[in-house]
């Protein structure tokens, strides 16, 4: 379908897109669009008064479009946004297009949801030394660290991330800049500080100890009032079991949810004991598995509908392939991974990945690699609903192209579902920090969040390595 000649629709559309504005309503539970449906009737819910005063400023018209909800995709697609929302999906030939209005053509691309990584850390950006990098860099974390980090994301297509670990007033100041637009960047949603038994020396700022029940709620309480999205536990096996309820529970008082570490057996323990609601890494280190006492409990708290989905993040790639890489100069030295970062850091970290092998981070990364098969298929079949999420910015692990180099590595290495990759990446993030009503599928009345691959994902994850169109908020940023 040539793109030009609906382009050329032109005037005549006006009055016809009064009418096909309507159609949101039907369209958006029904994929039968057609001319079926537009004749069908059922398109007269909507008031000609809101149709008539909804503008369009921007309409993706031509791809496949993978709304994120699952189903068959929708060939020919277009997708009208006005301002920040989407107001109209349908598809050629029968969703008209107003005239005058910014057409971007995504012929041979396939049109998904913005993507969405479940575990970053911003403050990072992949240098491979801890203790330097807290020493040297705290005062550009929020002036430059920050916002690089959220910028490579946003074009790389990760137009939302969830940050598990930074300073509070830091990673606060960036998320509202980019939230009110001053700032580019994929939309945050962040932690804060790390909760934990004591911080390690140096760490403070982003790792707060927790010092008993009262001391506990306290800080819980401080960041729910400061605004964070999440709560994050690490090292619960280290607190008392009522410290670590005391802040499951006043997490939850404030409708936060719980994401804590699931790297030793106790660590799980702890936090499905508490009602922790999300655990992140596929842990347990060089053992061969989950133990099965372990999976019983897991396959017992998956089996309680009523408390909803228990999520997981595995954050697989970087332990699945941190060996070719740390070998690959070609990876090392890739500009994308520091486009926006001030000269001198990115120097600096690309010095410090010369020793990768040498990193503590790392040092058991060969013998987790065989185990990992397994782990991860216990994890589906224990019936936690898995996350894409990638730990980008440790140590040579990129925000940008973590996020679909994790993508790639669920599907190649893993034999994960394509389709159920994507929604991994995009609805289950979001219905995962409560926002699905706002973001995670391409439908109508959400916010426009949308990207473009050139290729079918469904066949060739590879594909996601390269955005060619990222749309944030209704705005192309790429
Ligand atoms: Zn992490």
């Amino acid at each position: 379908m040539s793109v030009f000649r609906l382009t050329r629709v032109g005037l005549a559309v006006s009055a016809l897109f009064l009418f096909s504005a309507q159609l949101p309503i039907s369209v958006a539970g029904n994929r039968k669009i057609g001319t079926g449906a537009i004749g069908s009737g059922t398109i007269n819910r909507n008031t000609t008064t809101a149709a008539s005063t909804r503008a369009v400023s921007l309409a993706l018209v031509g791809g496949t479009l993978i709304d994120g909800n699952g189903g068959v995709p929708l060939k020919n697609s277009v997708i009208l946004i006005d301002g920040e929302r989407i107001v109209a999906v349908g598809q050629v030939g029968s969703l008209a297009i107003p005239a005058g209005v910014t057409v971007v053509s995504t012929e041979g691309m396939h049109v998904l949801p913005g993507l969405w990584d479940m575990h970053v850390h911003l403050m990072l950006v992949g240098h491979g030394n801890y203790a330097y990098w807290d020493r040297v860099y705290p005062a550009e974390i929020g002036r430059t660290i920050i916002p690089a980090a959220a910028k490579q994301n946003l074009m790389a297509g990760v137009t939302s991330v969830r940050d598990l670990g930074a300073p509070l007033d830091e990673v606060l100041d960036v998320k509202r800049r980019i939230a009110r637009g001053e700032l580019q960047g994929a939309t945050i949603y962040t932690s804060g500080p790390f909760l934990q038994h004591e911080s390690y020396p140096g760490t403070e700022r982003f790792r707060w100890s927790i010092n008993g029940v009262i001391d506990a709620r306290a800080k819980v309480k401080r960041l729910a009032d400061a605004g964070v999205d999440v709560i994050k536990l690490i090292d619960q096996d280290l607190m008392t079991m009522e410290e670590v309820r005391a802040i499951v529970d006043e997490a939850h008082k404030h409708k936060l949810p719980v994401v804590a570490h699931a790297h030793r057996p106790e660590e799980l323990r702890r936090g499905l004991a508490a009602g922790v609601d999300d655990f992140e890494h596929t842990g347990m280190q060089a053992a061969p598995s989950y133990p099965e006492e372990l999976m019983v409990q897991l396959r017992d708290r998956t089996a309680q509908g009523a408390r909803g989905p228990l999520y997981w993040t595995p954050t697989i790639d970087v332990l699945t392939n941190f060996t070719a890489r740390r070998d690959d100069d070609e990876y090392l030295d890739d500009p994308r991974w520091y486009q926006f970062l001030p000269d001198s850091i990115a120097r600096d970290v690309r010095r410090s990945l010369n020793a990768l092998d040498t990193l503590a981070y790392y040092r058991l990364v060969p013998d987790r690699g065989p185990t990992l098969q397994q782990k991860f298929r216990q994890l589906r079949e224990s019936g936690v609903r898995m996350l894409i999420g990638t730990d980008a910015g440790v140590p040579a692990n990129f925000h940008g192209y973590a996020t679909a180099e994790e993508m790639v590595t669920w599907v190649r290495a893993y034999n994960m579902n394509p389709m159920e990759t994507i929604r991994a990446a995009t609805y289950w993030p979001a219905l995962a920090m409560g926002v699905l009503d706002r973001v995670g599928t391409v439908s109508v009345g959400k916010t426009a969040d949308i990207i473009a691959v050139r290729g079918n994902p469904l066949t060739s994850m590879e594909v996601i390595r390269n955005v060619e169109l990222v749309v944030q908020k209704g705005r192309r940023v790429r």
